[in-house]
């Protein structure tokens, strides 16, 4: 049986306000701007985030792609970090619909890439090479540990974007959960971006959908190349509705998805066997490393004991855990409890 998913938190289910929320949405032909529920989540998630205009799109990775080819040109480079998810789980989309190179910068432990990194990868103007003409960034940073970054951190990448001219992207997947973490507005830490994506269906608990911010021309652009990748959709409403209840309700509460990872992080690192940076636990993603080749069988036996947890990829040799709505305190003590045991036998 299971009995705690920390899986992601993509695996959350919309609350009772979402479900009647979405019974009873007021619908229309989203393809033909009639959807009265798709465009108030739009105009609000556009206000929230103090861009110009937003777009409706069914997944984080979509809106990632959407965003890549609505600000490049087939044979051109777009600057990412070695840790995004851009670069790394998105089937490189961008590459293989658009034609776009990425050119990867290491990202340091707190979610950033340096300065002097990005302005290396910038392509000079010359023949032989493809014109860099996108920076992406990511926050919160999944592949650092969900580490939120600053404002100023994102402000020392960005000036090395705008000295070249290049347009900002941000893979603002978990962007709520950065401001919720830095007590920041998100509108601060999206003000140095052209453009913004924030997924409803990770810590906001929507079963569906995510929304790309920016300028009205670059929207009216992403719409088209929505349509293009084949994600325009009609009575949408339908999902619009769970994500209005979410930025009014699901906001403020990751507060506590992020003291139930700091609580559970605590625990993790008194574990014998378990590496843990709580300095980077600062929201609802924890990353800890296990003994070598030892993360399957820890990934097999927690779900054995019910507890559900990502097995470790190929090269990875760190576990991920992921709060959400519908974990609990107990559930957080029950983890504790279940990893104890299987640190022991695996020891
Ligand atoms: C989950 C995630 C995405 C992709 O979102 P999907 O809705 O699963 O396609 C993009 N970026 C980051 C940082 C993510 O964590």
């Amino acid at each position: 049986m299971i009995r705690v998913d920390l899986r992601s938190d993509t695996v959350s289910h919309p609350s009772p306000e979402m479900m009647k929320a979405m019974a009873e949405a007021e619908l229309g032909d989203d393809v033909y701007g009639d959807d009265p529920t798709v465009n108030c989540l739009q105009e609000k998630s556009a206000d929230i985030l103090g861009k110009e205009d937003a777009v409706f799109v069914a997944s984080g990775t979509m809106s990632n792609l959407v965003a890549i080819l609505a600000q490049t040109q087939r044979g051109d480079e777009v600057i990412v970090g070695s840790q995004a998810h851009i670069f790394r789980a998105e089937a490189g989309g961008a590459s293989v619909l658009g034609g776009v190179n990425y050119h990867a910068v290491t990202n340091e432990p707190d979610g950033t890439m340096p300065a002097e990194g990005i302005e290396a990868a910038v392509r000079p103007d010359d023949i032989h090479m493809p014109p860099t003409s996108l920076l992406c960034l990511e926050n919160t940073h999944n592949g650092a540990g969900g580490v939120a970054v600053t404002p100023s951190g994102t402000r020392a990448m960005t000036d090395v974007a705008r000295a070249h001219g290049l347009r900002v992207h941000m893979d603002g997947a978990r962007l709520f959960n950065a401001s919720v973490a830095l007590e920041c507005p998100a509108s601060v830490l999206v003000e140095d971006v052209d453009t913004v994506g924030f997924c409803l269906s990770k810590g906001l608990s929507c079963p569906i959908g995510s929304v790309l911010a920016g300028d009205a021309s670059f929207v009216d652009e992403a719409r088209k190349w929505r349509k293009i990748v084949g994600g325009s959709m009609r009575q949408v409403g339908i999902i619009a509705a769970a994500g209005i209840v979410a930025l009014e309700t699901m906001v403020e509460r990751m507060a506590d998805d992020h003291s139930n990872a700091r609580r559970l992080a605590e625990g993790l690192a008194n574990i014998d066997g378990i590496g843990l940076d709580l300095e980077r636990v600062q929201t609802n993603i924890i990353r800890f490393s296990v003994p070598q080749n030892s993360g399957i069988r820890i990934a097999s036996r927690l779900g054995d004991e019910g507890v559900l947890i990502n097995p470790t990829r190929c090269g990875e040799v760190s576990l991920r855990m992921v709060t959400h709505y519908g974990i609990d305190a107990s559930d957080i003590e029950f983890t504790l409890s279940v990893m104890s045991n299987v640190m022991s036998e695996i020891a």
